[in-house]
């Protein structure tokens, strides 16, 4: 006798890097039955299934949903509202929808509008994990390993639920953690999107002048560290800046001002500040890493 899987049919909507992988997570674990793909582009979904990330290929959602245990929604943010509004006509009573929206207010509200007949079987949740690279070819089953999952239950959800959506990440290797949407959205602007936001600018400036060629042709290590995330998707990175725009821009100006602070000390000459400035930096830095990648 086979035990049987967490999730008997798992529907993966938008399968690209955190889709794939969540699928591939979950199959290593022997946690699924069966996945069924649904997407944008049928080639798309069709190298899915040659690479063995899905199982079938759903036209439409009337075929993705029938029998569907769990649907995961892994398209760019600015996506999901469209999205749930096509499903919701076909969606079952027992179904459970969570999403991997990287930006958990704008998703909240579009389930509210959307989807408010199911509201205690849609969970929000978001892996914090990725790569800049996209599509299901970067798809791996090891992503989410020791990584942590934030959910943001809804308080209409059935505990059922969010505890069948913890067990699917957890299955997957991660931690998961609750927060409010309000807190995710605060938090990621600091630490994600901000970041984003500078790497993006700042190779947007040096590309722009009429040295650039040179520029690049000394930028090093440093440089390429610095602008790693620059390489992510643009249509993704786009839908997040914007669907939290509110709290970036607050995170923005607080860093304008840590930069204004940064100009007057160098036009003020002042060593002593810069490098007691830099000395907490780097011990705040070394700190995060030791403990966010020991060794
Ligand atoms: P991706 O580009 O690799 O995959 C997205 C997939 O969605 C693609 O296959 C695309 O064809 C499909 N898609 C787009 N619009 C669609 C639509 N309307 N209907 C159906 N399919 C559609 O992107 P990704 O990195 O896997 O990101 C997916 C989601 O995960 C985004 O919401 C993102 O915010 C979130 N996320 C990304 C990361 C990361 O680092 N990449 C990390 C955490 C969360």
């Amino acid at each position: 006798m086979t035990d049987t899987p967490l999730i008997g049919r798992l529907v993966v909507c938008g399968v690209g890097l955190i889709g794939g992988s969540f699928a591939l997570a979950l199959r290593a674990a022997g946690a699924v039955g069966h996945v069924v793909g649904y997407g944008r582009t049928r080639a798309a979904l069709e190298r899915a299934q040659a690479l063995g990330v899905i199982d079938s290929i759903a036209d439409d959602w009337q075929h993705a949903l029938a029998g569907a245990d769990m649907v995961l929604l892994a398209v760019p943010v600015g996506q999901i509202a469209q999205v749930m509004a096509d499903m919701a006509p076909h969606l079952a009573p027992g179904t459970i929808v969570t999403d991997a929206g990287s930006t958990k207010r704008d998703v909240i509200e579009a389930i509210y509008e959307k989807l408010d007949g199911q509201l205690a079987r849609v969970v929000p949740a978001h892996p914090i994990a990725g790569a800049e690279k996209s599509g299901v070819d970067a798809a791996f089953a090891t992503l989410y390993q020791q990584r942590n999952v934030v959910v943001t239950p809804l308080p209409e959800n059935d505990r059922d639920a969010v505890e069948r959506v913890t067990a699917a990440w957890q299955a997957c290797g991660a931690t998961v953690r609750q927060m409010s949407p309000q807190e995710h959205d605060r938090v990621f602007a600091a630490v994600s999107h901000l970041p984003h936001l500078l790497a993006y600018g700042l190779v947007h400036d040096l590309a722009g002048r009429a040295n650039a060629e040179q520029l690049f042709s000394f930028a090093a290590g440093g440089f390429r560290d610095f602008t790693r995330i620059a390489g992510s998707h643009p249509e993704m990175w786009r839908d997040i800046c914007l669907a939290n725009r509110h709290a970036l821009t607050a995170e923005l100006d607080q860093y304008l001002a840590e930069l204004a602070y940064l100009r007057a000390l160098l036009i003020g000459n002042d060593g002593k500040a810069l490098e007691a400035l830099f000395a907490e930096a780097r011990e705040a830095r070394n700190r995060w890493a030791d403990k966010a990648f020991p060794t």
